[in-house]
Order: structure tokens, then sequence, then C-alpha cells
């Protein structure tokens, strides 16, 4: 794998290097690399035809890690032993420590690739506040949260040697404010461990034998493993599982709302402070306004609560605390004995931009020029603190962080992450059904999901060995036994 991460490095360097040849040049040396690399993939191809539905048998007993992000990186470190999870939470192996044999398959050309796109880039790595009350299936989380608390998320990454720090309302970083910090010390500590990583490999089965568990791939089957984790992410786990691992239809969550009633088109791409609520639950953060809904965080929230039909109110007062809970009237009223406004243009200037004044007032049904009215007050303040819009739907459904849904929490030991009707198969991440809300929690529920599913794994394969060696014993009794009788009647006749 140091010589694969070798030639990625040298093949970005050449990239660099080619923005300053000539283009002429540089397109030839395009072409030639693409029919390098599309001989080689033929050969590769090729070469797995001939191997095709071929079984690789592992030798010993083994765990197979299904999916390369944030759930199974932490799984197969931990289920190496490259972090040990004792009692009161995980440590360093011992420098006598023997690593477990893990394998590592990942669909896309590189593990980690789902975690550099986290938080812009920076990934929001976790939250200092998380609780089981902010996830979806929260009775299930609580458990899961009392075998591997908060902490210890933290403290892990802590002994990998990663240095994370703490912004508002308690989102966390990597110190260096860059994704790869976190994948380099994850695959860095995993390596060491001696996992192996299978880029490439897209998982389409898995079939239960006596021996164990195979994983299936186009091109054969590898196995027997002791204990499988799929951290295959939100959408692509169902294939992989049993048919009769119940499972709950995924919807995207965390991702922008479409909204009908009121034309947004004017503020396109424009940004607001401002409190989004639904029923009880606001929320506070920037809006970000599309031609066909409001995207952001505080939208993102809120679409992990509504569905199709429901109204959702939104507070655009940039001074948005003073202006909740009633306070509006006497706000904008105290506005506009300061500023004297004559029109309603001057009292949305400085307070709002100019085209979020403007669909506050079509919403009031008032116009800027209009000259400003007392009496009109209380229409504006509702347009401006009160504006209900109704929820279409999710606007862009590619864009969704995450998909709620997967395996049904039912079906799992909270515990291990275990599936209750297949002992030695694990599920952790997106691929049970829980999710949360933005600032940390999503990633956090991998983080900590892969390290319950990765140490109980671990165990599993400590007992087969032991129980392997228990019969091999037992075994090895009967042989010598069945080696003493013969001689035994011999002596018996004489
Ligand atoms: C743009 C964006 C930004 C986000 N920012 C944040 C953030 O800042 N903080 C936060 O907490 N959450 C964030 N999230 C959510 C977070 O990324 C996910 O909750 C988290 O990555 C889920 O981890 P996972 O390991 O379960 O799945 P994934 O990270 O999706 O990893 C699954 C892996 O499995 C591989 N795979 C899939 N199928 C197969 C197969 N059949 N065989 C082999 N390999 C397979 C995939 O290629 C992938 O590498 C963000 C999400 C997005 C989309």
């Amino acid at each position: 794998m140091a010589r694969k991460q070798h030639v990625y490095q040298e093949r970005s360097q050449q990239r660099h290097n080619s923005h300053v040849r000539a283009p002429q040049e540089h397109n030839q040396q395009v072409r030639a690399k693409k029919k390098t690399r599309n001989a080689r993939m033929q050969d590769q191809s090729a070469r797995r035809t001939t191997q095709s539905r071929m079984t690789h048998r592992i030798e010993g007993s083994a765990i197979a890690v299904i999916g390369g992000g944030a759930a199974g990186l932490m799984a197969a470190v931990v289920a190496s032993g490259a972090l040990e999870v004792r009692q009161d939470g995980p440590a360093l192996p011992s420098s006598d420590a023997h690593y477990r044999q893990v394998t590592l398959y990942e669909a896309q050309n590189r593990t980690g690739k789902p975690i550099l796109v986290t938080g812009a880039g920076r990934c929001n790595i976790t939250n200092a506040q998380v609780s089981p009350s902010a996830y979806r299936n929260d009775a299930f989380v609580a458990q899961a949260f009392s075998k591997c608390p908060p902490s210890q998320v933290m403290d892990a990454f802590s002994l990998l040697g990663l240095a994370i720090y703490e912004e508002d309302e308690g989102r966390c970083y990597p110190v260096t404010n860059r994704a790869t910090t976190v994948v380099d010390v994850l695959r860095a500590a995993m390596l060491r461990a001696g996992v192996e990583e299978q880029c490439h490999r897209r998982v389409e089965a898995l079939e239960h034998t006596p021996e164990g568990w195979y994983v299936c791939m186009p091109d054969g089957k590898e196995g027997p493993y002791a204990a499988v984790v799929i951290a295959t992410g939100g959408k692509p786990a169902a294939h992989i599982l049993p048919d009769d691992v119940p499972c709950t239809p995924l919807q995207p969550v965390l991702a922008p709302l479409k909204i009908q009633g009121v034309n947004l088109r004017p503020v396109n791409r424009m940004r607001a402070r401002c409190i989004l609520s639904y029923k009880e639950h606001s929320e506070v953060g920037e809006a970000m306004f599309r031609s066909d809904g409001i995207s952001g965080i505080a939208a993102f929230n809120i679409s992990r609560m509504v569905s199709p039909g429901d109204a959702i109110v939104l507070n655009l007062t940039p001074d948005a605390q003073a202006t909740s809970d009633g306070q509006g009237e006497t706000f904008f009223a105290r506005r506009a004995e300061q500023i004297h406004p004559h029109t309603w243009e001057d009292m949305c200037r400085g307070l709002f931009l100019p085209r979020v004044g403007q669909i506050i007032l079509s919403y009031a049904g008032l116009s800027e020029r209009d000259a400003f009215d007392r009496d009109r007050l209380p229409a504006f303040v509702h347009a401006a603190t009160h504006m209900e819009l109704t929820v279409e739907g999710i606007a862009d459904p590619g864009r969704a962080q995450v998909h709620r849904g997967g395996v049904d929490v039912s079906a799992i030991d909270p515990h291990t992450m275990e599936l209750r009707q297949y002992p030695g198969l694990f599920v952790a991440g997106e691929g049970v059904d829980v999710d949360g809300p933005c600032g940390g929690y999503n990633l956090h529920w991998a983080w900590a999901s892969g390290l319950l599913a990765g140490a109980a794994a671990a165990q599993k394969l400590n007992q087969q060995k032991l129980a392997q060696r228990k019969i091999a014993k037992q075994k090895l009794a009967r042989q010598k036994l069945a080696q003493q009788k013969p001689a035994q009647q011999k002596d018996d006749l004489q």
C-alpha cells in the first residue's frame, strides 16, 4: 500500500507539472497515459475473468470490514488491535501484542474518500455536546453510548495522535482544519497493524457457511471470515445483507428544502441569519436561499423533522432573538421611532439585504415605495418574523448529507452492533437506522458504532480461536488415546 500511496503522490506531482507544459504536448501525454491506463485495466480485467468465480481461501481465522469510510476505518483500526478497547476505554496495544488479520474491502480507488468532503473539507469530526437525545432511535443510541461514551471516541483519536479543537456550538475539528489529517491518522494506524486494504473491490453479497462468512465479488469470493463488519454507508448496505434482515426504507435528510407558497426567486443564492421553526422546534442559523427553496444548516436540521405539506416558519430579522416570542412589534416600533422612516424601504434599509426586504414586504402585501404607515406595522412584523413556508419536499436529494433508514435497530445488539439473527455479522455507521443533526453528530455515530463493531468482531475472533484450540486439543487427546488403546490391548493380551 505504501507503494500505491507513493504512486499517487507521484501522479499528483505529474499533474501539477503538466500545467506548465505546452497544451499540445500536454494533450499528447494525457492521451498516452490514458492508453497505458486502459491497457492496464484491460489486462487486469482479463486476469479477473480467468480467475472468475474463484474462491480465495483465507488461511487462519480473520475479520473482513466492508467499506472504508468513517465507520469502516474505525472498525478496522480496532478489530486489528491497532487500538485495544478495554473496560475503561481505548488504549494503545502493548509492544508484544499480536495484531489480528483484517481485510478492508473498499469499492472506490481509495479508503477514506467520504470523510474528505465532510465539514467543507475541514471534517466536523464530532460534537462536544453529543447526547443520545439528538439522534433518531435515541433509546438504541443511549445503549450504544453506555458501552462507548462520547469521550471514548475523543480518547481514541487522541491515542492515534489527532489533535482536535472545539468551535461554536461544540463543533470539533482537527487542528489542521483538514479532513485529510483525520484519514491519515486512521490509515496509518490500520496499515501499521497490517490491515490489508483492497481498493476497487465492491462486495456484492455475503455467503454464510458452517466454516464462516465468505465475501463475494464479481471475480470470486474470499473467506472464510469469523466476523464481517458491514460499513458501506447509507445507501448500499441492503444489497449485501441477508434478505431477512429488517430494514427501514431510505430517505434523504440533512438536505435543502423545496418550498411552496412564497416566491424565493428574488433572493436566490442569498444568505441571511434566521430562525427556522417547525412546531416547537427552532433552529438559529444562516438561511441560504435557492430559487425553489431554502438551504443551510438550519434548513438541513429541519429537514429531519418535516414531511411534504408541513408548514415551517421563517423569522428573517437578523436580531432574531429580540424579535422572537412576540417581541417583534416592540422591536420594530422602537426602530420606527428611532429612524422615522418615510417609506417601507426606509424601514428595511440597513436591517435587511434589499431583496430580502422585498420578499418580506411582498409577503405583507406592501411595496417599497409605499409611505410608512404605523397601522400596517403588525402585517410587516408578521411577515418579517412569521413567514409561513409550505414544505414540498427535499429540494436536492443528491445533496443530502445523510440517508435516514437502513438496518432496523431492533435487529442489532446495541453494545456490539452484531445482528441478532446472524452471529459474526456486524453493521456500523449510516447503514444503521440512526441519524443526527448537523454539527458532528453523524460522524460521531460512525466512529462510535465502528469502534463497538470492531471491538466485538475482535472478541468474536478471539472466541473462535479459543474454541478451535479447544477442539484441536480434544482431537489430539483422542488421537493419543486411540494410539494408547492398541498398545494397552497388546499388553493385556500378553
Ligand atoms: C457533503 C457532506 C458533508 C458532511 N459533513 C459532515 C460533517 O462535517 N460532520 C458529520 O458528522 N457528518 C457529516 N456528513 C455525514 C457523514 O459524512 C456520514 O454520516 C458518514 O460519512 C457516514 O459514515 P459511514 O462510514 O457509515 O459511510 P461512508 O462514509 O459513506 O462510507 C462508506 C464506504 O463504503 C464504501 N462502499 C459502499 N458500498 C460498498 C461495497 N458494496 N463494497 C465495498 N465498499 C463499499 C463506499 O465507497 C464508502 O467509502 C457529511 C456528509 C456529506 C455528504
